[in-house]
């Protein structure tokens, strides 16, 4: 008897604490509430969206289309931006571009890109930003590759180039979503002495990288 008597107790127990006990209103309140905590999460937690930097001036003087320099090649996703240096000391950002040009008629190499930054901090578009430049190898198909002038054979980005280089990519940065982690210099692609400077003194590279992450923070409190 007793034994029956605790057993039917546990059972109404069970049914008082385990089933039936919410009411549709409370399930309801409940679901509610948890739905509000996940949009405060995600209000909170999500990363707000990078602001565009401005575009700096740009001289859009495109190549012909021809297989050495312009093969219209689309690129379809950029993953980064590779740094290069002319390796032709004192040449101009239009010297540079009309090489590549020419690169149509004598068939001397193949090469090209994007842009091409001068020593008085001008830059030439080369190459539209939805088709390949013929730069960085490998990354070809998934990187906007610039050129920098330089004065000397060491290599050295003059100030104004290298102000024009921070303002370029940090526009390509908010553009494409990537920040100074996706910046590299050709020398990361291959282990070519390009960019020479700043292959022989990583730490100006880093500086540079850093230069570039203090000007993508304050485009993004602006
Ligand atoms: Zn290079």
């Amino acid at each position: 008897m007793k034994k029956k008597k605790r057993s039917r107790k546990r059972s109404s127990l069970k049914k008082k604490y385990l089933k039936g006990n919410y009411t549709r209103g409370q399930i309801i309140s409940a679901v509610f509430l948890m739905l509000t905590a996940l949009y405060a999460a995600w209000i909170i937690f999500e990363k707000p969206e990078q602001k565009e930097a401005p575009a700096p001036e740009i001289r859009q003087e495109y190549l012909t289309k021809n297989s050495y320099s312009r093969s219209g090649i689309r690129l379809r996703k950029v993953r980064g931006i590779v740094v290069h240096y002319v390796g032709n000391p004192g040449s101009s950002a239009k010297d540079n571009r009309d090489y590549f040009e020419n690169l149509g008629k004598t068939h001397l190499a193949k090469a090209s890109s994007h842009f091409v930054i001068g020593l008085e901090g001008e830059i030439i578009q080369c190459i539209p930003l939805d088709e390949i430049a013929y730069a960085s190898n490998e990354r070809n198909s998934d990187t906007i590759s610039i050129e920098c002038c330089h004065k000397d054979k060491g290599g050295r980005f003059h100030k104004k180039t290298y102000d024009s280089l921070i303002r370029l990519c940090g526009w390509l940065c908010t553009r494409y979503g990537l920040d100074e982690k996706d910046v590299i210099r050709h020398y990361d692609v291959t282990g070519k002495d390009c960019p020479r400077y700043y292959v022989r003194h990583p730490d100006a590279w880093k500086r540079f990288l850093k230069d570039l992450k203090d000007y993508l923070l304050i485009i993004a409190e602006k």
